[in-house]
């Protein structure tokens, strides 16, 4: 086989005609800041979409999650507790407001945040009164057990849904389970404002806050006076202008995710791996990344410093190094899995919390036999696929074979 002639990526931006025209007006009617028309429509359509009562346009999801934070009442020296295996931008707001993230082992089921082990850090930590939760690569957590040990605790629910737009849980749309939400417009999730992210919640005085803290905290008064620390956190308008081209795409691109997801699960389907898990029954992701789980018996040797991977090839086995290996030679691009917070150096000191509940963090050391936490036994065994949406059918057909080659 030769290699790929054109790059095929995890996951590049989709662009359709239409975010040039509303780029085009925000220049042409001089709307070239943070206010105008392309800002209030990604707000309203975002709404209309998902089923908030509000959005507030911000630069990027991770600031949408700082306000977030800072609306639940994050205080230096709290306690939060936060999804393990996760992108850092997920746990670095609770950070920024000196809050010390707890980290909460994932389960199999839906690679999210696992009830059992969240129960299990409230009975430690009965303090604790903010969680911010992530969906990972467009998948929902189980809400429902979530949100029944949260309430059950007074705890505030902070949704991260930066991967998982589109998606729905028992039919309600990712975002709208936290009291505070957060997507995202990076240029690599399902759609794109090339940046950009929004906030969303039903309460008006919360979104009005954000609204506030995101433009310098001006107070009402004919010359700037401020009362409160702000951040100049506020969406561009020529940035929203290619948002609301994108949002018209979303239910494409999902179908054109979920394609290849299920394209990768018949084509893979002799193989001793698994796709990333959900249920059916319960919920709908939006497919944003197609992952693979090498089955335990099937693993070759792989180990992992903190910069580098080596692995022992073995006929019939192999390792998600080998696999990385081989697509970027063939110039395709896959991923690791994200790599737990609680393996880290920066978090690798902070409370780590699994369904035995030990509390304790675990050295990031592969034991062979098993004792890894959920989370790492995924980093280890797992990897994102190419997952870009332009991608063609005989393209994904090469990847499969790649990827049989290796076993
Ligand atoms: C992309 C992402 C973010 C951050 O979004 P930005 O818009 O890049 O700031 C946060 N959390 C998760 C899980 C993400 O994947």
């Amino acid at each position: 086989m030769k290699p790929f002639e054109k790059r095929i990526y995890l996951s590049s931006p989709t662009m359709h005609g239409d975010e040039l025209t509303y780029m085009t007006e925000a220049y042409e009617t001089n709307w070239m800041s943070t206010v105008g028309k392309n800002i209030n429509e990604v707000e309203r359509l975002i709404c209309e979409k998902v089923g908030c009562r509000y959005a507030v346009a911000l630069s990027c999801g991770t600031s949408a999650l700082h306000l977030a934070v800072k609306l639940a009442g994050v205080k230096p020296g709290d306690l939060v507790f936060c999804t393990d295996m996760t992108f850092d931008a997920t746990v670095n707001p609770v950070v920024y407001e000196g809050g010390i993230p707890v980290f909460i082992d994932t389960e199999y089921d839906s690679w999210n945040m696992d009830p059992a082990a969240l129960e299990k850090a409230f009975e430690l930590y009965p303090e604790v009164k903010v969680v911010v939760l992530a969906n990972l690569y467009g998948t929902p957590a189980k809400m429902e057990e979530i949100i029944a040990i949260c309430q059950k605790h007074g705890a505030v629910i902070i949704e991260d849904a930066a991967e998982s737009l589109g998606a729905t849980y028992k039919g309600q749309q990712t975002g709208t389970f936290g009291t505070y939400n957060a997507i995202s417009f990076n240029g690599n999730k399902i759609i794109t404002g090339s940046s950009g992210g929004m906030l969303l919640t039903d309460d008006l005085e919360a979104a009005n806050k954000v609204r506030k803290w995101s433009t310098q905290s001006r107070e009402n008064a004919p010359w700037y006076q401020h009362e409160e620390v702000g951040y100049n956190y506020r969406m561009s308008n020529v940035i929203a202008g290619v948002v609301r081209g994108q949002i018209p795409y979303l239910e494409e691109h999902i179908a054109q995710k979920k394609a290849i997801y299920m394209r990768y699960k018949e084509g893979l389907k002799d193989l001793p791996v698994s796709m990333n898990p959900y249920d059916a029954d319960i919920m709908e992701p939006n497919f944003w990344l197609s992952c693979l789980l090498i089955h335990p018996e099937a693993m070759c040797r792989q180990v992992r410093s903190d910069s580098e991977a080596c692995y022992i090839k073995e006929k019939g086995k192999s390792c998600p190094t080998e696999i990385l290996e081989t697509l970027a030679a063939y110039n395709a691009e896959g991923r690791p899995i994200w790599k737990p917070m609680h393996m880290q150096p920066l978090y690798r000191m902070h409370a780590f919390v699994t369904a035995e509940g030990n509390g304790r963090a675990r050295t990031n050391a592969y034991i062979a036999g098993g004792g890894m936490d959920v989370g790492a036994d995924i980093f280890h065994r797992g990897l994102c696929l190419p997952s870009d949406n332009k991608m063609t059918e005989e393209e994904q057909n090469k990847i499969i074979e790649l990827i049989k080659s290796c076993f």
